[in-house]
């Protein structure tokens, strides 16, 4: 079951919800306003295009950065 993001045209409150069927897409209200004017927002992927080229083993200069993949010290 997808879920969609959908963002009101009215308040601009954005919002995911769960698509079940499609009647329920064509149906949608906003859950702050009421407004039907919805729209649904294409979905990005989780990460962007360059850290998926490469994955750094360190952050770079100066402290560690705490991230699980540093390896600076
Ligand atoms: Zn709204």
């Amino acid at each position: 079951m997808p879920i969609y993001d959908y963002a009101c045209d009215d308040c601009g409150t954005k919002f995911e919800k769960l698509i079940r069927k499609e009647a329920e897409a064509a149906n949608l209200d906003c859950p702050r306003c009421g407004g039907l004017h919805i729209n649904r927002e294409l979905s990005l992927p989780a990460a962007p295009l360059s850290s998926q080229q490469s994955m750094p083993t360190t952050c770079g200069v100066g402290p560690s950065c705490g991230a699980s993949w540093c390896q600076r010290k």
